[in-house]
């Protein structure tokens, strides 16, 4: 990793500092910070064979090309009758033999003439000789005999093998996070076990003299510590390996320990607090010391103070304090930036724009992720309202959210029916 200065931001808004108190000309703009993590990110170099069942939500390391033709064999897609196109009549109708029954999974080898066809089930192997599935519904059948009219077409209602997938054809993709269709895509394939990337081991810990943990009793000046829980809970549904290390005091000493040890165990720390300009925030020093930090303010509201660096091997997020302002910097940079080291290929978020139904109150200077709900109107529109109040010690606003609503720096308000930028949560939080 290469050390970076702050670059500066637009000059049209450093012209306009005075009145700006959001405004700070060593900010960095979100989509540069991600960038630099993302730039400075390699995938983890390490896989692990398992089977495809507990493969969901894992990262394909290699590509998966296809041993075999999918359907295998050509196959009727009805509860019908396998026939010659050809007998298909122009006008009126016309009478057809049966000659065979097939089930699926049990074929015939009858061959099909002009004027026969073959009872056929849904998946059953088309007969030599027939190209086209009549379905049962539209025949007219007596005794061994059936009565199909003209308003057919060959081919019909027919799957042809390979139509799926065919021999050596590319499955997927290396990188790509294995969902339950692709589950069943490797079963219908007949892989049993895949190569994917091991699981991220993500350390994380709190600092903060005034936090103690849930079941202790609060004195005055304390608080429980929320941000374990939720940096736990969004590692849990990341599916990495989670290393919880506590609420650690601001202590230099205290800090600098724990920096090593969660070097020695895993691909990254995050940290939450300690990080701003307070007399008590050593983070940034600390990492300075025994590590290296790329940056530490970004132009965005809520979450300005962060830090991102490499304690060895070991990559390094301290995140802000306040609670929102850690799942907001957890979502816009630790999110993509893992997904990168466990080596997906894809970590851009969606981002929708959609009417926004509530007016939006905004400072120019800084990106704002705010807080909405992804909900329909009266008019059974789609739409999206703000959560209220937008404190970054609000967590309310997070638990009531679907969404970011994303303003950029120089939007200074919304009003209701203007068009914003909106960033769905994606089952993440
Ligand atoms: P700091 O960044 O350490 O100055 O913290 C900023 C604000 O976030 C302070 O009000 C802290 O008390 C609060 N805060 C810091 N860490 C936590 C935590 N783990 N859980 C809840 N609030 C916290
Ligand atoms: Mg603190």
């Amino acid at each position: 990793m290469t050390k970076r200065q702050p670059e500066q931001a637009s000059t049209d808004l450093q012209n306009n500092a005075t009145c700006m108190d959001d405004f700070d000309p060593n900010s960095l703009p979100i989509d540069v910070a991600k960038a630099r993590i993302l730039e400075s990110i390699e995938p983890l170099k390490s896989y692990v064979k398992i089977a495809i069942r507990g493969c969901l939500n894992r990262v394909l390391a290699k590509d998966i090309v296809s041993p075999i033709n999918v359907p295998a064999y050509t196959n009727s897609a009805m509860d019908g009758y396998a026939i010659k196109g050809k007998d298909i009549p122009s006008t009126g109708e016309t009478e057809l033999s049966i000659v065979a029954t097939i089930m699926a999974g049990q074929p015939t080898t009858k061959s099909i003439s002009t004027g026969q066809c073959a009872r056929i089930m849904t998946g059953g192997k088309m007969p030599k000789g027939a190209d086209t599935v009549i379905m049962q519904e539209h025949v007219t059948r007596n005794n061994d005999t059936i009565r199909i009219n003209n308003s057919h077409n060959t081919g019909q209602n027919v799957r042809q093998a390979g139509e799926d997938l065919a021999v050596n054809d590319l499955v997927l993709n290396a990188g790509h996070e294995l969902n339950s269709a692709d589950i069943g895509l490797l079963a219908s394939i007949g892989i049993p076990e895949t190569t994917v990337y091991r699981k991220l081991r993500i350390a994380f810990f709190s600092t903060g003299d005034e936090l103690r943990s849930i079941g202790e009793p609060l004195n005055e000046g304390q608080i429980y510590d929320s941000n374990r829980y939720t940096i736990h809970s969004m590692l849990t549904r990341l599916g990495v390996d989670i290393i919880d290390m506590g609420v650690i005091p601001d202590d230099k000493n205290q800090i600098r320990e724990a920096f090593a040890l969660a070097a020695s165990q895993a691909d990254a720390l995050i940290t939450s607090g300690g990080v701003s300009v307070g007399e008590a925030d050593y983070v940034k020093e600390i990492l300075e010391e025994i590590g290296h930090v790329d940056f530490w303010k970004i132009a965005m509201k809520p979450g300005r103070p962060l830090a991102f660096g490499n304690i060895d091997n070991c990559l390094f997020f301290g995140l802000p304090g306040n609670p929102v302002s850690v799942m907001v910097t957890f979502y816009q940079f630790v999110l993509p930036a893992l997904k990168k080291l466990s080596g997906q290929s894809t970590y851009e978020p969606t981002i929708i724009s959609i009417t926004c139904q509530s007016s939006l109150k905004k400072s120019p200077g800084r990106v704002e992720l705010q807080r909405g709900i992804l909900d329909y109107n009266n008019d059974g529109r789609l739409v999206v309202f703000s959560t209220g109040e937008q404190g970054s010690g609000i967590l309310c606003s997070m638990s009531k959210a679907n969404c970011f609503i994303i303003l950029p720096m120089e939007c200074k308000s919304v009003e209701p029916g203007d068009v914003v930028s909106v960033q769905p949560f994606a089952g993440l939080i």
